[in-house]
């Protein structure tokens, strides 16, 4: 059978695959900058490895209080030196990202203290953790204070606003590196890094931690390459290589690191316990292979930005622009056309390709969302997934693929969703 068939056999017309495969033509360059990225930051971890001595003695399983747990500290130590910090936490027990947010933040503030975010509105289910909207053990029942200075129109730092919102209570600045359910742009590494010195110009002791979520070996630097005193993400996103069953990461300042530590277990205990219940082969062999999956994924990215862009949709970041994360917006406009892209994703998935995504309410989330993720691992966004808020302007947030060639056909299957529903889409 031909690869022309084979599409077809999946559900791709041939206007739908031709048109693709146009617009993968003119990508080769792109693609092959992905890749000098990927091989630089292959480089990068395998050194880590290297110097860490890791041996096949660190993926024996530990239980209970998972006392002198080697593959556990070696894994920590692999993280450290990989993102260039001085200590690291990487644990089961982190049960995502929010939940690794929580422990860096309620781990690192006291009662009194402020919180700045100087990059607009947090993630949608730090709200909660912070306390922007009222939640049951919300940071602002404990006393912290939280403060925000949005971006400029332009998407640049309100450098002015920042500058009169930091005071002698300021403890710590959260920056979110990725857009998250936003339509403003990611930042990128140098663009953090300038912040970072304004703020500690300003202020030299605050600590300055970075949402990492989404944005491991994009770059060939890490925020914690300019300056970061925290960065904070999910095994289940990047990191993981889409190995990792579960789990976060923390990495940077030892004594940051040991604070979020004693919130993690508890104060005293710190980062002697935990035991690694078998996980720590997936840990370090997802590290391994982070840096490929991440180029599977942002050719992906690349290749739907340049697709919807042709069609005549707003696309975030646009088909030209350089790439500091593995998300991409795509504003469809309609409830009718998210749903339908996500239909698209789901029926590409290697898992549960037979179900039919629709929108639901979803713990931490203001507004009904629509996922699709036929994925290995429950709600895994390195896997091929997609997820729109039902809520104006109607934009479908799409990342992950652990294979180039699986995020090219939910692409392609998106589009032959749309089409299949009547969405107007002028090929
Ligand atoms: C995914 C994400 C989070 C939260 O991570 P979960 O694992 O879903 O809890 C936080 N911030 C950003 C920018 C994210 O993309």
């Amino acid at each position: 059978m031909r690869l022309e068939e084979m599409y077809q056999e999946l559900g791709i017309s041939r206007k739908v695959l031709e048109f693709g495969l146009e617009i993968e033509k003119e990508l080769k360059g792109r693609f092959d900058a992905v890749d000098e990225t990927a091989e630089y930051n292959q480089m990068k971890v395998i050194g880590a490895m290297q110097k860490a001595r890791v041996s096949d003695i660190h993926f024996a399983a530990t239980t209970g209080y998972g006392y002198n747990d080697l593959g556990r500290d070696v894994l920590e130590e692999v993280y450290a030196r990989a993102f260039h910090g001085e200590a690291a936490l990487v644990r089961p027990q982190l049960i995502s990202g929010t939940h690794a947010l929580h422990v860096a933040l309620s781990g690192n503030l006291r009662p009194g203290d402020e919180l700045l975010s100087p990059v607009g509105k947090p993630y949608d289910t730090l709200e909660e953790v912070i306390g922007i909207r009222d939640s049951a053990g919300s940071l602002k029942e404990y006393g912290v204070v939280y403060r925000q200075v949005d971006l400029l129109a332009d998407g640049s730092f309100d450098y002015e606003g920042i500058k009169k919102a930091v005071n002698e209570r300021t403890k710590l600045v959260t920056i979110q590196r990725s857009k998250g359910y936003a339509t403003r742009p990611t930042l990128s590494v140098k663009q953090i890094g300038e912040l970072i010195a304004f703020i500690k110009r300003i202020k030299p002791d605050v600590i300055c931690m970075v949402d990492n979520c989404y944005g491991e070996f994009v770059e060939r630097t890490e925020p914690t390459d300019v300056g970061a005193d925290m960065i904070v993400g999910s095994l289940i996103k990047n990191p993981g290589g889409g190995l990792a069953p579960i789990g976060g990461y923390i990495v940077g300042q030892k004594d940051c690191i040991d604070r979020a530590s004693y919130r993690l277990s508890a104060p005293g205990l710190g980062k002697e316990v935990g035991a690694s219940l078998g996980l720590n082969q997936s840990f370090f062999q997802g590290l391994f292979l982070a840096p490929t999956v991440v180029a599977g994924a942002l050719k992906g990215a690349i290749f739907a930005a340049n697709i919807y862009e042709r069609l005549g949709f707003l696309v975030v970041p646009d088909g030209k622009e350089s790439r500091h994360d593995i998300i991409q917006a795509v504003t469809l406009g309609t409830q009718e056309a998210v749903v339908a892209f996500c239909q698209g994703i789901q029926a590409a998935a290697p898992v549960d390709s037979f179900v039919t995504p629709e929108p639901w309410d979803m713990p931490g989330y203001d507004a009904p969302v629509v996922m699709a993720a036929g994925a290995f691992v429950q709600g895994s966004s390195i896997e091929l997934s997609a997820d729109a808020p039902i809520k104006e302007p109607y934009a479908v947030y799409f990342q992950g693929g652990l294979t180039w060639y699986h995020a090219k056909l939910g692409i392609l299957m998106s589009l032959q969703k749309l089409m299949d529903a009547g969405i107007p889409c002028k090929m």
